[in-house]
């Protein structure tokens, strides 16, 4: 097999070098994938940054693959060389655990992710389990499907396992890449739909997107206007904010649940919880079932990343850009 090429991180924090590997024999269960698009996700930010301490260098980021199968392993059933498919931010789990025979393998302790300890989608292609290696429905265009693979299934799943449904009133929190998605997932589950942004200037795309309601999370009057109003809080924002004011915009048996990952324990006043009988939880992406089911909705329903198109060679401005908050709303990289 011919050396993979892409673009690598070579110590935390630093600009990434174009760098190639290579991939050795192709693995019995394994697909390789020639990358048309690949997603600028904030946890690549995160992963570059080595803010989880898991990051080895030099790695390659990118978990939001779309391609072309170029190549199966000979065990591999179901996929055909040349189809289109997508790989997010996992790509292998055991199998064979309580947690993959139920159907979540989003949830198995062996879990291996695309971009962690292994090289991911800046590059020309990519491998994984061919389990995980998602078939792309006609009706969508690579581009605005790709960042689905993982910001898309991030927030998919917890409004479906939370049963958001046209009786939810939804509160989402932080309209980027993840956010922006969120609220049409949830304008797709018919839902009322609340954006919480500390961004005055999206409040017209928000609502374009589906929000009914545009709430400056700044404002500390509009905050308090808001408080016993929500069902179900999704926080996609990747910084630290006032939490306790997110629990009382809950009503009775409403729940938080964080998808973002902010720097800071998240720190709780108990009372508002005891209460009124609240919760907070978090969620991690989503199973391939779930991907597939997503994939679905999204060709049935519009649902669609807004893009800004950058070619591979230019993954350095695409990240400068989603660290000072510049892109509406989810960079995408095209070969
Ligand atoms: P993104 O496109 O950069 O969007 C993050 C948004 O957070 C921003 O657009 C902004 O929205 C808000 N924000 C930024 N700085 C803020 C601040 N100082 N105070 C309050 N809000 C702020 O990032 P993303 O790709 O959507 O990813 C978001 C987070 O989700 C990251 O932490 C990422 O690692 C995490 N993630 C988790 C999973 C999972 O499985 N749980 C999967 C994918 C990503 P406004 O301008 O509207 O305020
Ligand atoms: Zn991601």
């Amino acid at each position: 097999m011919a050396q993979i090429q892409g673009l690598a991180a070579h110590a935390a924090g630093a600009e990434l070098l174009p760098f190639h590997y290579d991939p050795g024999p192709l693995g019995a269960q394994d697909v390789e994938i020639e990358i048309s698009h690949c997603g600028v996700c904030h946890s690549d930010l995160h992963l570059i940054a080595n803010d989880w301490g898991v990051s080895q260098y030099p790695f390659i980021p990118g978990h939001e693959v779309i391609g072309k199968i170029a190549a199966l392993g000979n065990a591999v059933k179901g996929l055909e060389k040349g189809q289109r498919v997508g790989v997010g931010w996992q790509s292998n789990s055991c199998g064979v655990c309580e947690w993959c025979t139920r159907g979540l393998e989003n949830l198995c302790p062996a879990a291996e992710a695309t971009c962690v300890r292994r090289h991911g989608g800046y590059a020309d292609r990519v491998r994984g389990n061919a389990r995980f290696a998602i078939p792309i429905p006609e009706a969508l265009e690579s581009e605005n499907a790709a960042p689905l693979l993982c910001g898309g299934i991030t927030v998919y799943n917890p409004l479906r396992t939370h049963d958001v449904n046209p009786a939810s009133r939804v509160g989402i929190v932080g309209i980027g890449g993840l956010g922006h998605m969120a609220i049409q997932f949830a304008r797709a589950f018919g839902a009322e739909v609340t954006a919480f942004s500390t961004s005055a200037s999206k409040e017209k795309e928000a609502r374009d997107l589906g929000a009914h309601r545009f709430v400056n999370s700044r404002e500390t009057k509009a905050m308090k206007e808001v408080a016993g109003t929500m069902d179900f809080i999704l926080n996609t924002a990747n910084a630290d904010q006032d939490w306790n004011t997110y629990v009382q915009a809950l009503r009775p048996t409403g729940t938080l649940c964080f998808v973002g990952v902010p720097p800071s324990p998240v720190s709780l006043a108990a009372f508002p919880l005891i209460s009124g009988m609240r919760s907070v939880c978090g969620s991690p992406i989503g199973s391939p079932h779930m991907l597939r089911e997503m994939m679905d909705v999204a060709a049935r329903h519009g649902v669609k990343a807004t893009t800004e198109s950058f070619p591979m060679a230019k993954a350095n401005e695409a990240i400068e850009k989603v660290k000072k908050n510049k892109v509406r709303y989810r960079a995408v990289l095209a070969n």
